[in-house]
This record gives C-alpha cells, structure tokens and sequence, in this order.
C-alpha cells in the first residue's frame, strides 16, 4: 500500500562535478527501477547540478537542511525558498549529525519543518535515540519527544507530504546497524504513535524510512519488515552502483 522510498545523504562528501557525474550514471542505472521512490541528497553546492541532471527521471533531489527564516544575516545558511529554487523537493531535517554537530533543537527542528512547507519542500524528518539513551530503555520515550516536535501544528494535508526516518544515532556511520527486528520493532512504536495522535488513515499512508549503516549485503532483510518502507542510506549512497543495488531491494 506504501511506495518504497530510497534517500542518499551524501552529508559533506562530493563536488558539484562529482556530483553531476554520479546523477547521471545513477540516472541510467535505476531508469527501470519504477516501484521505488528515489531521492538523492547532496551537499548545497551540488544541489542545482544533481537536479538538473535528474529532470525529468523522476529521481528528485532533497537538501541536508535549510534555516527556517527565508532570508535574513544568517553567515553561512541556506534557506528552504533557496533549496526550492535550485531543484529540490525535499529536505532533510533533524539529521542527528545535525542535532549532535550543530546543536539543532526539538524546536529548531518544528521551525524547519514549517520552512519547508511554506516553501513547498516535503520534509524528510528523522528520529532515533542514542545509544545510552537504547540502554537506559528510553527509546520509545526520546522517539515520541522528537516525533512530537515534528508534527507541531502540521495539518493533515501537510503531514501527508512528510517522510518519517527513523535512524538510530548508535547505528549512524558506525556499520553496527539495527536488527531487523530492532528496526521493525521502533518503526511500529512510530506508526502506533502516529495512529493515536493523527488517525489511522495518516499513520498508514506515511513512509517510515529505516537509517543506520544500510549496506547493500544487509538492505532486504531490513526493508522486507512491514512497517520499514525504505531506507535513508548515508555512506553506502555514495557509490551510485551499490545505492542501486540498496534501491533494488525496496
Ligand atoms: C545517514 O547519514 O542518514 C546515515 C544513515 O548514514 P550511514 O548510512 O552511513 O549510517
């Protein structure tokens, strides 16, 4: 009933030429691959080249974050509007590099999401406990925090647009991946969550990406669980020949 969606976050790893080269083999290999959404997320450099080089593949781009002002003296920033304007239709937001590196809040996350809406970006938004936080038994707790703050005064019709992923800090990066079991058994304490706070109807159509160290050796046994409908693949993304082998997965 949900289309697999497969993300790549590139974080800061290739050039806008490496970039474009890359969307284009890319471009050739998946240009079969009709069941699976596919997104790819590069550094903002490389942004307006990747989505040119994808038009009309039906492959979209999606940046690492935007602020949540549309302008203003922010050194260093990016908007949500300037994403729109280079190419991209997505965002992601809440990435835990993001939270743990640059200090981005709960609220800064809710700030972003509106960003992206008002610019007519989807969001992409994630979640996942640490490791102390998995031993200390508090990941169903630090998940309905986070998940909370990104569905803060979104309206159904914006809601329907979001993709949820679910990443694991302890499994981001580290090839210590989840089980599948691990991974199925969060991504329903997520749906569940979502069926009681916004209605069956939401919590069923949303795709509920899994991100932690996806490999291609380890890809089908995660996205086979029921309630895992994609992946958000970091490292692995970053060979166009094993992200496709990820996507062909889905
Ligand atoms: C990520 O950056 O979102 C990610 C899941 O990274 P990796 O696949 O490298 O663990």
């Amino acid at each position: 009933m949900r289309t697999p969606l497969v993300a790549g976050n590139w974080k800061m790893f290739k050039g806008a030429a490496e970039a474009v080269a890359y969307a284009k083999v890319f471009r050739a290999l998946a240009k079969d691959l009709t069941t699976v959404e596919l997104v790819i997320a590069p550094p903002f450099t490389a942004v307006h080249g990747v989505a040119d080089a994808l038009r009309n593949s039906g492959i979209a781009t999606a940046g690492q974050d935007c602020h949540w002002e549309k302008d203003g003296a922010f050194t260093g920033a990016v908007s949500a509007p300037m994403l729109k304007e280079a190419g991209a239709e997505l965002v992601i937001l809440g990435h835990s590099e993001r939270r743990r590196v640059f200090g981005d809040t709960d609220a800064d996350v809710t700030r972003k999401i509106h960003a992206a809406y008002a610019a007519g970006l989807a969001p992409i938004a994630c979640v996942g406990e640490t490791l102390e936080e998995r031993e200390a038994s508090r990941t169903f707790e630090v998940l309905d925090t986070q998940l909370k703050a990104v569905i803060d005064g979104v309206s159904g019709e914006q809601f329907a647009q979001m993709v949820i992923a679910y990443e694991p800090v302890w499994a981001i990066g580290t090839g210590r991946n989840a089980t599948p079991e691990q991974a199925q058994e969060a991504h329903a304490h997520i749906r569940g969550r979502l069926r009681a706070w916004l209605g069956a109807d939401a919590a069923d159509k949303c795709q509920i990406l899994y991100g932690g160290s996806v490999k291609p050796d380890n890809a089908r046994a995660i996205l086979q669980q029921p309630d895992v409908d994609g992946a958000l693949v970091g490292g692995a993304s970053l060979d166009p020949h094993g992200f496709f082998t990820i996507a062909s997965a889905a």
